[in-house]
C-alpha cells in the first residue's frame, strides 16, 4: 500500500507538528464529503447557479481552417465567475467550511486572482477573511487588491524573503498555525501538503468530467490531445482526470518565459533546470539552487511563475503520462493575438501557453481527429497585464494621462 498523499515518490504531508491535528480534521472532513453524494450535488447546484457551470466546449471553427489539421474545441474555464476555473476549487473549499462549521478562511496570492476568488466566496458565505499577498505583488497587482478589499478581505503585504508567492504561502502557514480551531487555509492549487493536491484536484475534476461528455455528445469521439498551461497544476489536473483511463495524449504547457537557455523562465517539468525536493509542505521539483534556495521565475502570465508543481503531475510525468512543454512570452503573446483575431475569444495570459503548444501541433494531425485546449481564465479582465504584454502605446499613453489627472488633484 503506498502512504496516503504520495503519487509515486512526489507529495507527502511535511507539516509542524501543531498542525497535524487540523490536517487530520481537514482529511476526514474532505474523506466524509466525497462518500456523501449529497455534498457533490451540492456543489454541482452551487456552481450552476453561481458560476455558469457546465461551461461550453466551444469549436473553433476559424482556427481550425487556419491550421488546416485537427478540429480544435475550446473548453471554456474562462466564463466562470470571478473569470478563471479558480472559482470551482475556492466554491468547493467553501461549502467543506460550512460542513466543517468554521468561520474563517485564509489565502495566499499571488497575481491576486486566487485572492479574489477567495474574497469572493468568503463574501457569499459570510466568512471573515485574510489574504496573504507579497508586498511586490501587491504593488503590481493593485486592481486585484482593490477588488479583495471591496469584497471585505483584508489583504496583508508579505515582506519577507523575495516578497512574492512563496513568502506569501509562508505566511499563510504561520496563520493558520496560530489561528487553526476557527480558520481553513483555502491552498489555491494541486500543491501543497496532503489532501491539498488531491483535494483541489477533485473539485476541478468537473472541467474533465463535463469536457469528456461533451465532447462526445459533439464529435461522438474522444479527442486525440488535450492541452493545459500548467502554474501549480490545477486546471490541468481538472481536465486530465477526464481523461486519464482514456487513449489520449496528454500535454501540459508551462511557462517558457524568456526561453528555456535563458534561465528565465518557470519550466519544472519541461525543463531539466527543476530538482527534487521538499519544500512547502511537500516533495516535488522545484526550481531551487544546489543549497534548496528557490530561484527567481519569469513569466509573462503571472499565474505560472510559482517554483513548485503539483506532485499528481510531477508523478503523470515520471510515468510518462502526461507530456511536458514549454511556451515562450513571445509565443503566447501572438497565440493570444490570434485567437482573438480569429475566434473573438481572449485567454487569460497563461491559458495561452496552451494555445501555443497546440497550435504547433494541430497542423500535424487530420482533420478526423479532435483536439481540447483548456482556457482556464479570461484575459480582458486583466487588462493592465495584457496591455503590457502587446506594448499597446494607446494603452501607455492612457495611463500617463490618468496619473497626470491625479497628480493635478
Ligand atoms: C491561476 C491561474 C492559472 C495557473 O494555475 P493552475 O493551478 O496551474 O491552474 C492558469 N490560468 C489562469 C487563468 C489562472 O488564473
Amino acid at each position: 500500500m503506498p502512504e496516503p498523499g504520495y503519487y509515486g515518490q512526489f507529495g507527502g504531508s511535511f507539516i509542524p507538528e501543531i498542525l497535524v491535528a487540523t490536517f487530520e480534521e481537514l482529511v476526514q472532513a474532505f474523506e466524509q464529503a466525497k462518500a456523501d453524494p449529497e455534498f457533490w450535488n451540492t456543489y454541482l447546484k452551487l456552481m450552476g447557479s453561481y458560476s455558469c457551470r457546465p461551461t461550453p466546449l466551444t469549436y473553433a471553427e476559424n482556427l481550425t481552417r487556419h491550421f488546416g489539421g485537427a478540429r480544435i474545441y475550446i473548453k471554456r474555464e474562462d466564463l466562470n465567475h470571478t473569470g478563471a476555473h479558480k472559482a470551482n476549487n475556492v466554491m468547493g473549499q467553501g461549502l467543506l467550511v460550512k460542513r466543517m462549521g468554521k468561520g474563517r478562511v485564509i489565502a495566499e496570492t499571488g497575481a491576486g486572482q486566487h485572492g479574489v476568488a477567495t474574497a469572493t466566496m468568503a463574501a457569499k458565505f459570510g466568512f471573515d477573511c485574510t489574504i496573504y499577498m507579497g508586498e511586490i505583488d501587491v504593488q503590481r497587482q493593485r486592481p486585484n487588491v482593490f477588488w479583495m478589499e471591496r469584497l471585505g478581505a483584508t489583504v496583508i503585504p508579505v515582506t519577507e524573503g523575495t516578497r512574492t508567492l512563496k513568502d506569501a504561502i509562508n505566511e499563510a502557514f504561520r496563520d493558520w498555525v496560530s489561528a487553526m480551531d476557527d480558520t481553513h487555509y483555502v491552498l489555491g492549487t494541486a500543491c501543497g501538503p496532503h489532501p491539498f493536491p488531491e483535494m483541489v484536484t477533485w473539485f476541478q475534476s468537473i472541467i474533465g468530467l463535463e469536457a469528456r461528455r461533451q465532447v462526445l455528445e459533439e464529435t461522438g469521439q474522444l479527442p486525440a490531445r488535450i492541452y493545459a498551461c500548467v502554474g501549480g497544476g490545477s486546471n490541468a489536473m481538472g481536465i486530465f482526470s477526464g481523461f486519464l483511463d482514456d487513449d489520449v495524449e496528454l500535454v501540459g504547457v508551462e511557462a517558457g518565459g524568456r526561453g528555456l537557455e535563458t534561465g528565465a523562465h518557470a519550466a519544472r517539468l519541461a525543463s531539466s533546470d527543476a530538482s527534487l525536493g521538499v519544500a512547502q509542505g511537500y516533495k516535488t521539483f522545484f526550481l531551487q539552487d544546489d543549497d534548496g534556495q528557490m530561484k527567481e521565475t519569469h513569466s509573462v502570465a503571472a499565474g505560472l511563475d510559482y517554483v513548485g508543481v503539483s506532485p499528481i503531475l510531477s508523478h503523470l510525468k515520471e510515468t510518462g503520462r502526461v507530456r511536458f512543454s514549454a511556451a515562450t512570452d513571445t509565443e503566447v503573446v501572438d497565440a493570444l493575438s490570434l485567437t482573438i483575431r480569429k475566434e473573438g475569444l481572449i485567454p487569460a495570459l497563461e491559458s495561452a501557453h496552451g494555445f501555443v503548444q497546440a497550435f504547433k501541433e494541430a497542423p500535424t494531425l487530420s482533420h478526423d481527429d479532435v483536439i481540447i485546449i483548456n482556457q482556464s481564465g479570461r484575459g480582458d479582465k486583466d487588462i493592465f497585464t495584457v496591455a503590457d504584454a502587446f506594448e499597446d502605446p494607446g494603452w501607455k499613453q492612457f495611463i500617463r494621462d490618468k496619473a497626470k489627472e491625479y497628480d493635478a488633484r
